[in-house]
């Protein structure tokens, strides 16, 4: 029988943009009455968590880095960030954190944070005999094609594998060796340089697909025994509905194909969820299909939602957090 496991759905909302702030209407259409309650429009939802638009990265990440403590004992862990194109999940996740980012300490995302802790980490259990290899991998899901992000020139078809010893992989990706927080942030500004990217009305450079960096920690102590565990962190393609961006041809296909790879995430975060549920249907859509042994079981995941304050995004705001109430 399959285990049921508790997922934790955090939302955040970000504030209001110059744009929205000039809009002359009924600004913003949430209330929060404490920290695990929103209300839009007046419909309540609950979370365990809600951060607010006056919420900081850090109040964020503090919520968040026992999964990176997991990890570091030898567990998968997942942190998703889920919302519409413009809401913070990029913000959030710290995917696209530029060099100048760095500047402004307190605005790094969950990934610059987390991988200061994982090599501050390392660093004091170092002092022990244990001794780390870390391997990192960054890829897109795009159109349900897996593209290697460390490596686009390679175009091969990459295909999704299981075994025992490596769990669920991607044969051929491109895994780098990283010793330094600095390492893995190159690699994300190698990565964020390869991404697909296609216009719509709602964001000149709305990610089209879902984004994926894998950190695999391996820690080997001093009497042989090893411990692997890995992080996945998803930045997902922007959840909103196909009519409201204006699509049309090959933009219409990508996002039918977002809102499906989506939804097959979400049956498979609520079949998990479901004690009774004996069948999870992880082989659907590459995203859970790679996921799979990284959601659910020994496994600690994240959903975080993100959504915008702004009286304009109240139906695609509920939406998203109607998603998120799923996954509880
Ligand atoms: P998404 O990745 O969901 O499309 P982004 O993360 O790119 O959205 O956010 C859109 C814009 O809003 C960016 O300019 C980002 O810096 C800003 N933003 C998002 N969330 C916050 C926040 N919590 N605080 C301040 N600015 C934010
Ligand atoms: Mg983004």
């Amino acid at each position: 029988m399959a285990t049921s496991c508790n997922i934790r759905v955090m939302c955040r909302f970000r504030p209001l943009n110059e744009r929205e702030k000039a809009l002359k209407e009924n600004q913003t259409c949430v209330t929060f009455p404490d920290e695990t309650q929103v209300i839009v429009s007046g419909q309540p939802f609950t979370f365990d968590r809600v951060f607010t638009p006056e919420s900081t990265q850090k109040e964020v990440f503090e919520s968040v880095k026992d999964t990176i403590h997991d990890v570091l004992l030898g567990y998968n862990g997942t942190l998703l960030a889920y919302g519409q194109t413009g809401s913070g999940k990029t913000f959030t996740m710290g995917s696209a954190a530029a060099e100048s980012d760095y500047e402004n300490v307190e605005q790094l995302g969950i990934i610059p944070r987390g991988n200061h802790l994982i090599f501050n980490s390392i660093a004091e259990e170092s002092n022990g005999n244990a001794e780390f290899t870390i391997k990192c991998s960054y890829l897109e899901i795009y159109m349900e094609n897996i593209q290697d992000l460390l490596n686009p020139k390679n175009n091969k078809q990459l295909k999704i594998r299981e075994s025992k010893s490596q769990g669920i992989y991607v044969e051929g990706l491109a895994e780098e060796y990283v010793g330094s927080e600095e390492d893995i942030m190159e690699l994300i500004g190698v990565g964020e340089a390869s991404r697909s990217v296609a216009k719509t009305n709602m964001n000149q450079r709305s990610s089209r697909s879902h984004s994926i960096l894998i950190i695999a920690i391996e820690q080997k102590s001093s009497d042989g025994s090893k411990k692997r565990g890995k992080l996945n962190l998803v930045d997902l393609a922007g959840s909103e509905k196909v009519s409201k961006t204006g699509a049309e041809g090959i933009v219409l296909e990508q996002a039918k194909k977002i809102n499906q790879s989506l939804s097959l995430l979400g049956n498979c975060i609520h079949a998990l969820t479901d004690s009774k549920r004996e069948h999870i249907p992880f082989r659907d859509s590459k995203l859970t299909r790679l996921l799979q042994d990284s959601l659910g079981g020994n496994t600690k995941t994240t959903l975080l939602v993100t959504a915008s304050p702004h009286f304009n995004n109240v139906d695609e705001t509920i939406s998203t957090l109607k998603f998120g109430a799923r996954a509880k």
